[in-house]
């Protein structure tokens, strides 16, 4: 596809093999007084389930189904609405590492990904992060 570099990456560690991301890993930045960036950084101990150069997926602490992942970039940027266009491969890779996970736990029966953006849609903590529900059946429309 024109415009990746992939042949420079084919050595990145990824759980989806097939995920053309950027590896970015070594210049991703982050922000000294985020959850999240400290989880990446190993200053707050999490169950970690999946990581490579450009994310980290760690169990979450107030799990809301059987399954609560959150995939979250290793690069700090606060929420959805403030990524530009230069976040694309990092953002869609965050969904290649769900559906890795997804099948590596044999979630067949379905699952459910949520990306909460801003206070009134229930976001939290101001890193960006995909959350990955499962092991229970949800209802629409959400809450
Ligand atoms: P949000 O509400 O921003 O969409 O989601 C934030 C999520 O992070 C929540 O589901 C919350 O339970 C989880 N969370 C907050 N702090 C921690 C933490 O220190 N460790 C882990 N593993 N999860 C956390
Ligand atoms: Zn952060």
């Amino acid at each position: 596809m024109a415009g990746w570099e992939y042949s420079k990456f084919q050595n990145v560690p990824c759980a989806a093999e097939d995920c053309r991301h950027q590896g970015k890993g070594e210049t991703m930045n982050r922000d000294a007084n985020c959850i999240f960036c400290k989880i990446i950084d190993k200053k707050i101990p999490s169950k970690i389930v999946h990581e490579d150069d450009v994310a980290i997926a760690f169990e979450d602490v107030n799990p809301q189904a059987p399954v609560h992942l959150l995939i979250v970039p290793k690069k700090h940027m606060p929420e959805i609405h403030s990524i530009t266009v230069a976040d694309r491969e990092i953002i869609g890779h965050l969904f290649f590492v769900a559906r890795s996970i997804a099948a590596q736990k044999k979630l067949d029966h379905g699952y459910r990904m949520v990306i909460n953006n801003g206070r009134d849609a229930g976001q939290t903590v101001f890193h960006v992060h995909l959350h990955l529900l499962s092991g229970r059946a949800f209802h629409w429309p959400p809450g």
